[in-house]
């Protein structure tokens, strides 16, 4: 029996199931081949550790179950209307692709949505200062 038919072999000889004559073929190469011998030293390590590990039971954090079927209820049915949240983040997300990003000194880039909320706010705040200054000066002419 040579190397190739020994590699071959090896995991049915370390399952017990070659014959008689394999068995006497197979550790009589053994006895004068080092690299097989260690071939075999090193699979039964192995096929023994992998055992080891087969024994080990992992049990999952406390609360896991629980928290899973939480999640799962959390999730909308199909026909369900998606909460309002989803929504929105889907809309600004779209708006996004389509308005996409400006690009900054240094390599960053802002989206363009941001931008349009900035300027409205500065809007916002123009107009309500010139509402409040309309006010002080009608209340400045009333006796
Ligand atoms: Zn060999």
């Amino acid at each position: 029996m040579d190397c190739g038919s020994v590699r071959a072999l090896i995991n049915r000889f370390i399952d017990g199931e070659l014959g008689y004559v394999e068995t006497a073929e197979f550790q009589q190469h053994l006895d004068f081949c080092p690299d097989c011998s260690e071939e075999l030293r090193e699979l039964c390590e192995l096929r023994g550790a992998l055992a080891a590990w087969s024994g080990v039971r992992l049990a999952p954090p406390p609360g896991f179950a629980d928290r899973v079927m939480a999640a799962v209820q959390r999730q909308p049915q199909p026909g369900s209307p998606r909460p309002l949240g989803e929504v929105v983040d889907g809309a600004l997300a779209r708006v996004d692709e389509v308005l996409g990003r400006v690009r900054l000194p240094h390599g960053r880039t802002i989206p363009v949505k941001n931008l349009l909320g900035w300027a409205l706010a500065v809007v916002a705040l123009v107009i309500g200062l010139g509402r409040r200054r309309g006010r002080d000066a009608t209340q400045a002419r009333t006796p």
